[in-house]
Parts: C-alpha cells; structure tokens; sequence
C-alpha cells in the first residue's frame, strides 16, 4: 500500500518562439496546469494538463477549479492499485488533459517506488523516438523558410500545417518538392478542408510526383464519412487526431474502417484510452502515430514515456516544448536534436 497524502496543481504559462497558426487558431502562449501527486512515503508523481479549447472544449480554469475535487477524491488510494485511479479520473471525459496528467502523475509516482521509470512500467519496448517538426501556417515564402530551417536543423520528419487556404497550400508544397523529396512527410489539415477539397488537394500533390506519408484530419472532427471517403480516394494514407479522442471513438473509426492512421494524443485520452487505443489499432491493423497540445517538456515527457513503453508508434510528433521560448527542459529523457532517448537505468 502506497497512499496518496495530497495533490497540487499549479498553473504555467509558456510563451511560443512565435505565435503557432493552424487552421482554427494562433497561439503565442500555452497554459498548462502542473500536477503532483505526494505519497505518504515522501514520493511525487508529476503531470501536466495542457488543454486545448478547440479540440476538447477545456480551459485551464476548469482544471483549477477541480483541485479541492480531485484532493479529496485521491487522497487515501493506493498508487499501487493505479487501475482504480484510472477507473476513476476516466469520468474526467470533459476535462482529458486533467485525466492525463493525474493518470502520468499516478504512474510516475509508483515507478519511482519501484526504482523503475514510466516507459519501463509500460513495456520498455525502445530505447529511443525520433520526433518531427512542425511548420505552421503562414505566408508562402514564409512556409518555405521554416520548412527549410527545420531541415536545416537535422530533422528528416516534417510536419506541415494546411487547411485555410487551398491555393496558398498547394502552392507552398509545390515550392518546396525538392526540399523535401528524401523527407517524411506528414500534412495535417486540422478539419480544414472539405472531402471534394482534400482530394483536389492531394490529387494536384500526386500528380506532381510528392509523397506524403500521412495525411491527417482532412475534414471536421465528426464528418466520419467524410473522412472515409477522403481514405478511399487518397493516394496517401489518411490519419484521425481531432476524430479519434477516446477509445470509443476509435472504436467506431474501426468499425467504419475510415483512416489507415490514429494519431493518439494523451491530452485526449489519457493514458488509460490511449492503451486502449494501442491494442485497439493493433488488433484491427491500423498504424499508430502520438502527437501533442502544447506541453512544456514535463508534459512532453509523458509522450516520450509512452512512445518508449509501448513502442507502438510510426510518426512521433512531440515538439511543443521545442517551440516554447526558454523551455527550461525538465524532461526524465535526452533531447538529443530529433532523437528522444530513454535514460537508461
Ligand atoms: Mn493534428
């Protein structure tokens, strides 16, 4: 038995290099709320919600105002019975960042007991990721400089941000074929584009002879036929994110057969859907990629840990610590450029 004596949140505030555009929003700050978990024994767990508004409809004055909740809810378990928390902070549906970082907290706090770390506790199924970087939106010339800074900058994943303005994204991935020909490609429409639009969109790619290895969420989080019919008709394989939050969402993706992909989040799952996800994907032979809402490298973290553990990852996209302005990195991993090692032990 290893009791819970108290939980703390705190709230953070990081600013972005530069303000972040994607479809449906710019943001040049992230705010995220710490969580500690305290053990009787002296040991802490630490997590961090980073809420996203526009995927999951949270703002981090929910998380705030549920401290003295959440207290006296977990206060007195067994961080040793870790299933029963999750069983409980999974009727945290409307809040999923808060659901993840006390679900991270919980397992940190019991692998420290153990001398173990969370990715061990998951599997230990790889020593090491490789993440992506991601160029938002902006003007063309613009796009093609970040695209070309983030080659620059070593990284052979490359996530590129589309969905408002049809003509301008095609443009800019014309401009920046050759840039990127021995590249992996990701292209993510955050529900920007209609179906008929998509296709156009990938058909003009095609027809020029780029390849993109995944294209993700095309059309509107609930628009499942849509995104069904962009599948079928793609050349590339199509990926969920805003789509797939929890584990009866992808469920009902499976059952639709509408994406080759899932992109799992743990602000949207936490960790307990997310492993359900995994087997999930496994069983019904889809491919798996992790991506991020706006984490600081503690929140990042988490991600790390459980792209490590379960190994079940193709695509890695976990950069947002790395646009946050003076990140001071409290990562329990080496950020070594694009590769995300585990410290051995
Ligand atoms: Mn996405």
């Amino acid at each position: 038995m290893l009791k819970i004596k108290d939980v703390k949140f705190t709230l953070k505030k990081y600013k972005y290099d530069k303000p972040f555009h994607i479809t449906g929003g710019i943001s040049d700050e992230s705010t995220n709320v710490e969580v500690v978990i305290k053990c009787e024994n002296g040991i802490e767990g630490f997590g961090e919600a980073s809420p996203s508004f526009r995927v999951n409809g949270e703002k981090p004055e929910m998380i705030i105002a549920l401290e003295n909740f959440v207290k006296t809810t977990l206060i007195d378990l067994s961080i040793t019975n870790y299933r029963k928390i999750f069983d409980i902070t999974d009727k945290l549906f409307a809040i999923p960042s808060l659901k993840a970082a006390l679900q991270f907290a919980t397992l940190d706090a019991f692998s420290k007991n153990f001398n173990l770390q969370v990715y061990q506790l998951l599997g230990g199924a790889k020593d090491f990721i490789v993440t992506d970087k991601t160029a938002g939106i902006d003007t063309v010339e613009d796009r093609i400089k970040e695209i070309r800074k983030i080659i620059d900058d070593g990284f052979e994943f490359i996530k590129i941000k589309v969905g408002e303005n049809l003509k301008e994204d095609i443009d800019t991935m014309l401009k920046v074929k050759n840039i990127i020909k021995d590249k992996k490609i990701i292209i993510d429409a955050n529900m920007g584009y209609t179906a008929k639009q998509a296709l156009y969109f990938v058909n003009q790619l095609y027809r020029e002879g780029i390849d993109v290895d995944v294209f993700e969420q095309p059309v509107y989080m609930k628009d499942i036929e849509g995104l069904k019919y962009v599948r079928f008709n793609s050349p590339y394989p199509v990926a969920a994110d805003e789509s797939a939050k929890t584990k009866y969402d992808v469920l009902n993706l499976i059952k639709m057969d509408s994406v080759d992909y899932i992109n799992i989040k743990l602000m949207k799952s936490g960790i307990s859907d997310a492993l359900a996800i995994v087997e999930m994907a496994k069983s019904a032979n889809k491919k798996l990629m992790i991506g991020c809402m706006g984490e600081s490298s503690i929140g990042i973290n988490q991600s790390v840990h459980f792209a490590l553990g379960t190994g079940a990852f193709e695509f890695c996209d976990l950069d947002s610590h790395l646009m946050i302005k003076d990140d001071n990195f409290r990562g329990n991993f080496i950020q070594d450029g694009a590769f995300m090692r585990a410290k051995i032990s």
